[in-house]
């Protein structure tokens, strides 16, 4: 039990902006009271907020352990050391296991979203998120580019495929639905590392476009409840003039909620082939005018950072510019991958302008619940560059002294240098843990109400914003303080969060044969056993 006084709360899910008010911790959870003698934290000069919950990383799995092996040369540079009562591990873009853990806690985030498993990919990534202390979290699952759905679509088998999708989402443990570019696998499996280019493209390998895939996943994850809705990496990811793209597949949305993922990949005009320049307002005017759409943003920061997509010809395309290791990878009839490290650089006409455009983005949002704050750690940079990202939507005389520093033809490119508005505490704890959680539909999270997750973090409170939310002075999880002036002071398991849609268990049996034909491995070894849910917590669906 624990009572914290004094300290200033943000928790703009319940309106409380600023006030001075106590909060009390019970098991885990926050309650009314508690009795007099309980621990007391004074928390004079400190703000109060919800855990940090990133709704858009890679931090497990397949593709991020490559990604691991790729770049010895990081885990040198960044040991991550133990304590008394943590483990060691190795830090870089793609930090360990551990390291991601702590070092998210370190910045007072208690859950995190890995966005990308391919279905085969689901065991090795239970297994890394149960080695991943601290926070909660939980995965999306890859089934934009599956074939066998695929071909049920293409089939006009609407029920089968709905079946379908229940079982995969249901059969790995997972907790969302991902589609990233949909369609772009065959072309880059069949034709010679090639690429849908259009949204109304048909597929010559399954007949469908992107838009009836994305249309039948978005239908379907809404009537199967899921509380999360689908979550999307459009077509054409970093192309000249994408932005046409990403309007349509909104529009393919029609009313249904739709989350599009580091929406600043996808926001850019011109010419396929040329220079981009920002199309940051005309995206923003479309989100802020349909409240069924919610979206992260997907900063890039300077430095280095690693890209890890499962948009494989996205992947093969860069590592042309790069030329450095890389690595390219087909995932049987599920999905494909890429992976190489990079260095977003200040002077680079294009890295400049992708910069400039997540901050449009930020700033002329109209609705803070539904613009997210994301890197989409580690492609635009390390999720340890978020108290930078705040402090520049924060102070806005830093960002005018960050503006000086870049490519000034890409400034010229934006109206960034404009855009005077500065994010209050409030607006921070939305996109950071409020807006998220709603998004994600986890009601006991991002809120400090009574019956929420006592998952709260404490800030000293401080002009320098990004000093501020780099080193919270509590963290605590669940009710358990893991820091406690600073340092960690104990350990903690967090929770696997993951959804158990209701369906035909006989489904099973249809997409058998398929199985039988295609996979290198059995059927009956495919999908994941109870055991690996360690300590876990079903999210319900939203029609029980
Ligand atoms: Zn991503």
């Amino acid at each position: 039990m624990l009572r914290i006084t004094n300290g200033k709360i943000y928790d703009p899910a319940n309106g409380i902006d600023g006030v001075v008010r106590d909060i009390c911790v019970q098991d885990g959870k926050i309650v009314d009271t508690v009795p007099p003698g309980t621990t007391v934290i004074d928390a004079q000069g400190m703000a109060i907020m919800p855990g940090g919950i990133d709704i858009h990383c890679h931090i497990a799995g397949p593709k991020v352990n490559l990604a691991r092996k790729l770049q010895p040369e990081d885990h040198r540079r960044d040991p991550h050391p133990g304590t008394l009562y943590t483990r060691s591990g190795t830090g870089g873009t793609v930090p360990s296991t551990f390291a991601t853990g702590y070092r998210y806690a370190t910045l007072g985030y208690t859950t995190a979203m890995e966005a990308a498993v391919p279905p085969i990919g689901a065991r090795h990534t239970l297994e890394e998120l149960h080695d991943t202390p601290v926070i909660d979290k939980g995965f999306y699952v890859l089934l934009g580019n599956n074939i066998f759905l695929q071909r049920l679509l293409q089939e006009g088998r609407y029920e089968d495929f709905s079946q379908a999708v229940a079982w995969w989402v249901d059969s790995t443990k997972a907790y969302a639905v991902k589609l990233v570019n949909p369609g772009g696998d065959e072309p880059w499996k069949g034709k010679r590392n090639s690429n849908v280019k259009d949204i109304d493209e048909k597929s010559e390998v399954t007949g469908m476009s992107p838009r009836q895939v994305i249309e039948s996943f978005v239908k379907t994850v809404h009537t199967l409840g899921l509380p999360h809705p689908v979550h999307i990496h459009c077509n054409n990811l970093g192309h000249s003039g994408n932005y046409k793209t990403t309007l349509e597949t909104m529009k393919t949305a029609g009313d249904l909620r739709l989350h599009l993922a580091h929406i600043q990949f996808h926001s850019y005009g011109g010419e396929l082939g040329k220079n981009p320049d920002s199309k940051a307002a005309e995206i923003v005017d479309y989100i802020n005018n349909h409240p069924n759409i919610t979206c992260d943003v997907g900063q890039v920061m300077f430095g280095k950072s690693t890209i890890m997509t499962a948009d494989a010809p996205l992947a093969y395309v860069l590592r042309g510019f790069h030329k450095s290791k890389w690595v390219n990878a087909d995932t049987e009839c599920e999905s494909g991958c890429g992976i190489l490290p990079f260095s977003y650089q200040e002077d680079v006409f294009i890295h400049a302008l992708q910069w400039a455009i997540g901050l449009e983005l930020f700033l002329l949002s109209g609705d803070p619940w539904r613009i997210m704050l994301s890197t989409d750690h580690p492609n635009g940079g390390s999720f340890m560059s978020y108290p930078k990202l705040i402090r520049l939507l924060m102070d806005r005389d830093f960002r005018r002294e960050e503006i000086t520093k870049v490519n000034q033809k890409a400034m010229a490119k934006t109206r960034l240098k404009d855009l005077d508005r500065e994010y209050t505490l409030s607006e921070i704890a939305i996109i950071s843990r409020a807006a998220p959680a709603r998004a994600l539909g986890l009601k006991n999270k991002g809120h400090l109400g009574t019956g929420a997750d006592a998952d709260i973090t404490i800030y000293d409170e401080n002009a320098d914003r990004e000093l501020m939310f780099s080193t919270p002075r509590y963290v605590i999880k669940s009710g358990e303080m893991v820091i406690r002036d600073h340092e960690f002071i104990g350990d903690h398991e967090g929770r696997l969060l993951h959804v158990v849609p209701q369906y035909d268990a006989q489904i099973a049996e249809t997409v058998r044969p398929f199985f039988e034909d295609y996979y290198s491995i059995e059927f009956d070894n495919y999908a994941v056993s109870d055991e690996y849910l360690h300590k876990h917590e079903i999210i319900p669906t939203l029609n029980k």
